[in-house]
């Protein structure tokens, strides 16, 4: 291998904005096999906006002020819909983050919880015939929570996130490149499934929790592949870490950036295709 060919690689890929950490790393990324993307914020936009709300007044206040102490995206589009509603936020007195399932909080003198199914079923939540509603939104690739106010079901919040409109080209042309391509999420199966059907993915990896996401990686890696994670999310850098090469979304959180080998700016997923054919073109020069 030639180190000016890989300075002059590396360097064309600055340009169009894919940032390689080291010459290394473009060397690699021409042996890619299989590439796993996340969910949130790398195929979709990352900003979801609440659909629908089947609660009252004071689930949706509680509900919002209790979400206030998350940093979660889901989190974040809840208090918007609450604000934009006109709602006094109340106090929160305590508030625990439940990594993949939801947020348990003290506020009010009563205890909320928001989540999944998951969150209801370990809090032991009678949420009756709310299964039917929830598979409902999830079809329609909508992260549908659930809320239970002192153990009682008080409502479903369903919020949508809009995929990014290059999504399905980037997926295709890394098909074409021969890779097989999967998506990876901590949300539901059936929101999962109908989010990869839009952007032609059809392996898809859901219910996954943040510490399990590695563990994904390392068992495609264990069939002989080498393979690539993309991900913008604190809970997408050690699978980042783990994998082959790890691709930071540019719009994602500093840690994601900081475990990668390489970022593409802007959060671009046709760039991902791009570094790859840049890898082979310089492969191909240096042999
Ligand atoms: P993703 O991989 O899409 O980032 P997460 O692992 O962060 O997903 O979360 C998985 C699921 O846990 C969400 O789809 C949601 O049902 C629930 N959840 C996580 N955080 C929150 C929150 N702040 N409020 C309500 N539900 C949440
Ligand atoms: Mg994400």
């Amino acid at each position: 291998a030639t180190p000016t060919s890989i300075m002059v690689g590396t360097g064309k890929a600055a340009e169009s904005g894919i940032l390689f950490k080291g010459g290394e790393h473009l060397e690699r990324t021409h042996q890619l096999e299989a590439i796993v993307l996340d969910k949130t914020g790398t195929i979709t936009k990352g900003k979801p906006e609440v659909t629908d709300f089947t609660g009252d007044d004071e689930t949706l206040q509680l509900l919002a002020s209790a979400e206030k102490g998350s940093e979660h995206p889901l989190a974040g589009a809840i208090v918007a819909h609450a604000t934009e509603k006109g709602i006094d936020f109340v106090e929160v007195d305590e508030f625990d983050a439940i990594p993949g399932h939801g947020i348990d909080a003290r506020l009010a003198g009563k205890q909320v919880l928001v989540g999944n199914r998951k969150l209801m079923q370990d809090h032991q939540v009678d949420v009756g015939g709310a299964e039917q509603e929830l598979v409902n939104y999830e079809v329609e690739g909508k992260t549908a929570m659930l809320i239970a106010i002192d153990g009682k079901y008080r409502g479903i919040v369903a919020v949508a996130d809009t995929i990014k409109e290059t999504a399905p080209e980037a997926i295709r042309q890394l098909k074409e490149q021969g890779l097989e391509v999967i998506m990876l999420t901590g949300d539901n199966e059936r929101t999962a499934q109908a989010i990869a059907e839009q952007v032609g993915i059809d392996k898809v990896i859901a219910g996954v929790l943040p510490e399990e996401k590695a563990d994904k990686i390392k068992e495609i890696q264990s069939k002989g592949k080498k393979v690539a994670m993309v991900g913008d999310g604190v809970n997408d850098a050690p699978a980042l870490v783990t994998a082959d090469i790890g691709i930071a979304i540019g719009t994602g959180t500093e840690v994601a950036i900081e475990a990668a080998d390489l970022t593409i700016l802007g959060g671009e997923l046709l760039l991902i295709p791009k570094a790859i054919k840049i890898s082979h073109a310089t492969i191909k020069n240096i042999r």
